[in-house]
């Protein structure tokens, strides 16, 4: 006999509760894990030393992208971005629709393919920004035409991106990052990049689907690159666009606000910008002010696929530090081929040494110097 359970009011109610608490708080993981878990490397410090997150000492990095160059754009709009950019030091991501709306095929021989590539020269980068920008035929579900990858079948959306990749890389451009048109990744998306061999992913798609696509919330409590779902791909987060609608003088105050939340807490601060509503006298004079304020601060700013590789090595480098004989023994194990150029360890302060050594995981001494150093920045 199967003992009835009783189902009182008080059960019901007590029941409820719990799944209400318990939904909570995973969305609530979810959503601050970098609040509540810091940066997802191996090793960040014990109590001799502390490894930077960032090449040579810096705080925080700081990356800009642009959406939307098509064979359709002046390649003059372009050149006024790319001159800011130049002024403060800061490479700019291009992402770049290959064939936009099924009509416009960018080509080797256009005149905006060829300030592409000058500016590559520069250290800029071209990323691929979907195939079309549009979806493939009309559904009553999609009212953002712009939605390209929304609702598409696996095999179409691989389709996609293959062939856009394909026509970027015959205009002459290594292709390494990929965004989805208005944010309309989804897990699919993300695992066919990685399936391609993408380095990255700047999509803002997230699982689970309600609290998806560029969420501003989680968008915001996003400081570090993350796996989706245990991917080889890393994904970018990016922080807004306000350059868009709205040019107030209240956009600098927010850009500086979110900038400063980031920088504090170690963070990539990723602006986000379109190259049609960026080209108008306010857009790149607030692109002008955010940039002459940002840079002052002691911050890295590479472009996305730079940044990646030295986020792929420095996640996996493990360190281990031990006193002997009045010397700070440090020994690196790195879990990559990924180079570390500019790696920094900071040593703590009261450490009863004199001496400090840095040894590779094969026992080679790569640096020895003085404790009173402080600071240790290493080529590896
Ligand atoms: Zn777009």
């Amino acid at each position: 006999m199967i003992k009835r359970i009783k189902f009182t009011k008080t059960k019901i109610i007590i029941g409820v509760l719990f799944l209400i608490l318990f939904a909570v708080s995973y969305f609530l993981v979810y959503y601050y894990r970098d609040l509540i878990f810091g940066p997802p490397v191996l090793f960040r410090e014990d109590e001799n030393i502390e490894i930077n997150l960032y090449p040579n000492n810096f705080q925080s990095v700081f990356i800009f992208t642009n959406d939307d160059i098509n064979k359709l754009t002046e390649p003059g709009k372009v050149k006024n971005v790319v001159d800011i950019l130049n002024e403060y030091g800061v490479k700019g991501i291009f992402f770049v629709i290959p064939h936009y709306k099924g009509r416009y095929r960018l080509s080797k021989n256009d005149e905006l393919t060829k300030v592409l590539q000058e500016i590559t020269e520069d250290g800029h980068e071209i990323a691929q920004h979907g195939l079309t920008h549009w979806v493939p035929r009309k559904k009553p579900k999609i009212i953002n035409l712009a939605k390209e990858f929304a609702d598409l079948p696996y095999g179409e959306q691989k389709r996609r991106i293959y062939t856009g990749r394909k026509i970027l890389e015959d205009a002459g451009f290594q292709v390494n990052g990929f965004r989805a048109p208005a944010f309309s990744a989804n897990q699919q998306t993300l695992k066919i990049l990685d399936e391609l061999n993408f380095l990255y992913g700047s999509n803002a798609s997230i699982y689970p689907p309600p609290f998806m696509m560029a969420n501003r919330r989680f968008a915001e409590s996003i400081y570090y690159p993350y796996h989706p779902e245990d991917l080889n791909l890393i994904e970018f987060i990016s922080h807004g666009d306000f350059f868009r609608t709205h040019f107030n003088s209240k956009n600098f105050m927010i850009i500086k606000n979110r900038f400063e939340k980031t920088h504090n807490r170690r963070g990539i601060f990723i602006l986000l910008s379109h190259i049609e509503p960026l080209n108008n006298p306010q857009g790149l004079n607030l692109l002008d002010k955010s940039l002459k304020y940002i840079t002052t601060k002691n911050l890295w700013k590479p472009n996305l696929t730079e940044l990646a590789l030295w986020w792929k090595a420095r996640e996996l480098l493990w360190a281990e530090s031990r006193i002997d004989n009045s010397t700070l023994k440090i020994t690196l194990e790195k879990g990559s081929e990924l180079e570390l150029n500019g790696l920094t360890i900071k040593i703590k302060e009261g450490i009863e040494a004199e001496k400090y050594h840095v040894i590779d995981d094969e026992g080679n001494l790569i640096k020895e110097g003085k404790i009173s150093e402080k600071v240790v920045t290493i080529n590896y």
